[in-house]
């Protein structure tokens, strides 16, 4: 296909990710307008062959899909007020990191502006997008994704998770936070191992292995969790409650802080004290839900 029969798309925000998603479309040969609220940043992309809009409403008059990527959705909330009319049958791509209820907000604004909304949340960083493990998931209003699937397919792949426009926020966050537990716990054992003057790239050659075996355990606590059925023969929470208070002592003795992991010690206390000793690590995810928690801090206090 020739270049120009691509379709046009607009990217407001230019930063380290939306900038690489701008050069991803015109890479692919997509027509592509992009706004800055700092101007200077259109330079390398106008380089590029993209061409730079003035202000955010003539981004969107630009083209029929934008793609909106700024720090966060407060900076979307602010741009979009700034446009209102020139929405009206246009799509918005916001793929900027939000909370679900940030994105269900930002797509009843759009409806009301006649605009169709789709969220997404990139799992990649920028230097990823375009090659084989980026991709975005995506929710919102389908057909609207389904018509630019094509154009969004120049970023990488693509995963619907859903109409509620909150799911692709939701998921994003679930999969950061399995991220940022994992990196926890890796951080705290480096400064553990530090502390007798262990290299942390040796001890990583021991700690990496163990971390991938220890995930594969990942989808027997989900089928656990699905179907309520905690009790295990593996790794019980008795177990556990019984054995932490080894590594909070250890971190301390060596001089480590255990901020990051002291609420685990109280987690697994409340576990036992409602009757869980049996069950394996699956039920802790129970145990977080607030309601769940709400309810035990009734039955603690009756
Ligand atoms: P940057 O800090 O590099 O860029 C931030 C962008 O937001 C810039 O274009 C900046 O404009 C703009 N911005 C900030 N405040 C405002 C405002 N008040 N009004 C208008 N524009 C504003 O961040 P990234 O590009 O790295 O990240 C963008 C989004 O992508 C974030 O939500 C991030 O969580 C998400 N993301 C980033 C990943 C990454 O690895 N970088 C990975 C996955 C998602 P200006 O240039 O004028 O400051």
């Amino acid at each position: 296909m020739p270049a120009n029969d691509r379709p046009a798309v607009s990217v407001l925000g230019l930063g380290m990710m939306g900038t690489a998603l701008a050069a991803a479309f015109l890479r692919a040969g997509h027509p592509v307008t992009v706004w800055n609220r700092s101007p200077a940043k259109t330079g390398p992309l106008v380089a590029q062959g993209a061409l730079p809009a003035e202000t955010p409403a003539d981004a969107v008059a630009a083209s029929p899909l934008i793609v909106v990527c700024l720090l966060a959705n407060e900076n979307v909330e602010d741009v979009f007020a700034t446009l209102s009319a020139d929405v009206a049958g246009k799509t918005l791509v916001n793929v900027t990191n939000g909370t679900p209820a940030q994105a269900r907000q930002l797509a009843a604004w759009a409806a009301e502006h006649g605009a169709q909304y789709v969220d997404g949340g990139i799992m990649a960083v920028p230097q990823m997008i375009a090659g084989p493990h980026a991709y975005v998931l995506y929710s919102g209003d389908e057909q609207a994704f389904a018509a630019h699937q094509p154009t969004l397919a120049a970023l990488g792949g693509a995963k619907w998770v859903g109409a509620d426009p909150g799911l692709a926020a939701l998921n994003d966050l679930a999969l950061l936070t399995g991220m940022y537990g994992m990196v926890m716990g890796v951080m705290q054992a480096y400064a553990l191992v530090r502390t007798e003057d262990i290299a942390a790239t040796e001890f990583a050659e021991l700690l990496v292995p163990w971390v991938g075996a220890m995930l594969t355990g990942a989808p027997e606590w989900a089928k656990a969790i699905d179907s309520g059925q905690h009790l295990t023969d593996v790794s019980s929470l008795a177990v556990n409650q019984a054995a932490f208070p080894n590594f909070l002592a250890a971190f301390r003795d060596q001089g480590v802080s255990t901020e990051l992991i002291d609420p685990f010690q109280g987690l697994l206390d409340r576990a036992i004290k409602e009757g869980h000793a049996a069950d394996g690590l699956s039920r802790i995810a129970d145990l977080l839900r607030v309601d769940t928690y709400e309810n035990s801090v009734r039955v603690a206090d009756a």
